[in-house]
């Protein structure tokens, strides 16, 4: 996701009017601008008697207009969707987000004040980037000097920690998967991060040439999974439960692979490094700051992905001959009179309880 600056300021204060010159200028640098604007009533949008009203007020889920030059889609979600939303369906298609209003969400921020406008002793969510004032002697912006404006977003852009810009990116999207924020999920992520760089695949989720094991059945998985885009319906992702915070991520382009394990140590280190937070807390800020090198190991490791459990179609499908159940990728078992699920074969995890294994099924 591209990094997102809020333009705030009280209505009129002429938000839109400056925006618009940053835009353009920005764009003249080459930085892809992408606008998201919080309007406040449905008729900003679209208006009453046009086809586009109508079909939207007939109940379909999303209108798209399509017209030489330009595409709009109109959608009614039954919950507004908030920025940090918003900004991911833009994906990394854009440079820089520049959203109008959306006020109270923790992203860094401009305050523009109009003229006779004074700064609200209670400011918003998220950093104060700079103030943008008709008096640039009290203010270094100069609300007139829209130049200026351009050249201290690019300044900020160009300060950015390039790695520092990815952790975030993928914190964000590990935690709106994984539901909540935790060390585990921190750790995952730093893990997974580590590991594609390491088998050099820069953009995880745009390759295809990522197979990805992992080896606990918690929160680090989770965190894997959002950092490679690799699934278990892709058959990119591997669990083979070890119950151990590590993964190994091929380059199946390369051959070349490395297992990536968390040190048992980190938590102690976290604890040394943070004496004044909470155990938990002191994690969480520990994995973000500690280098690579202090929170993991790395091994070169060789590792082979058999004809069975390749991407794609199925290789081969047979039906147990005791069960009947259809069975994938030469997960059976030879028996005398034909091949067995390993389930039937004596591994089931589950076991049929009462006499009569055909199910009651709630039909
Ligand atoms: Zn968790
Ligand atoms: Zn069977």
């Amino acid at each position: 996701m591209a990094p997102i600056i809020r333009m705030l300021g009280r209505s009129g204060s002429g938000k839109t009017t400056l925006l618009t010159e940053v835009v353009r200028l920005l764009l003249a640098r080459g930085v892809r601008v992408a606008v998201l604007k919080h309007a406040h009533h449905r008729v900003d949008l679209d208006r009453r008697g046009k086809d586009s009203f109508r079909y939207a007020d007939a109940g379909a889920l999303s209108v798209t207009v399509v017209a030489p030059g330009k595409v709009a889609t109109f959608e009614a979600p039954a919950r507004e969707p908030g920025l940090l939303e918003l900004a991911a369906r833009l994906g990394d298609n854009v440079d820089l987000i520049l959203a109008e209003g959306f006020q109270g969400v923790a992203t860094p921020y401009l305050l523009l004040l109009g003229p006779g406008d004074a700064r609200s002793p209670r400011e918003d969510a998220g950093e104060l980037l700079g103030v943008i004032s008709t008096d640039g002697e009290a203010t270094p912006l100069e609300r007139d000097n829209p130049a200026e404006v351009a050249r201290y977003i690019m300044d900020w852009l160009a300060a950015r920690d390039p790695a520092q810009d990815a952790l975030d990116r993928a914190m964000r999207e590990a935690e709106a998967f994984h539901g909540h924020i935790c060390p585990g999920q921190v750790l995952g992520v730093r893990l997974a991060l580590l590991g594609c760089r390491a088998v050099g695949i820069e953009q995880p989720k745009r390759s295809k040439q990522l197979i990805a094991w992992v080896e606990v059945d918690r929160c680090g998985a989770d965190a894997v999974q959002t950092v490679t885009g690799c699934r278990p319906g892709k058959r990119t992702l591997k669990l083979v439960d070890y119950g151990k915070l590590a993964a190994t991520f091929l380059n199946t382009e390369t051959g070349y692979a490395v297992r990536v394990v968390a040190r048992a140590d980190s938590r102690e280190r976290a604890a040394a490094l943070y004496p004044h937070l909470d155990r938990r807390e002191a994690q969480m800020a520990a994995y973000r700051s500690l280098p690579d090198e202090a929170l993991f190991t790395v091994q070169e490791v060789s590792v082979e992905v058999g004809a069975y459990d390749r991407p794609g179609k199925p290789v081969e499908r047979v039906v147990c001959v005791v069960c009947g159940e259809e069975v994938n990728d030469h997960r059976q078992v030879a028996g005398d009179d034909g091949p067995m699920c390993r389930a039937c074969a004596g591994g089931a995890y589950y076991r049929p309880v009462g006499e009569d294994d055909r199910v009651r099924a709630p039909w």
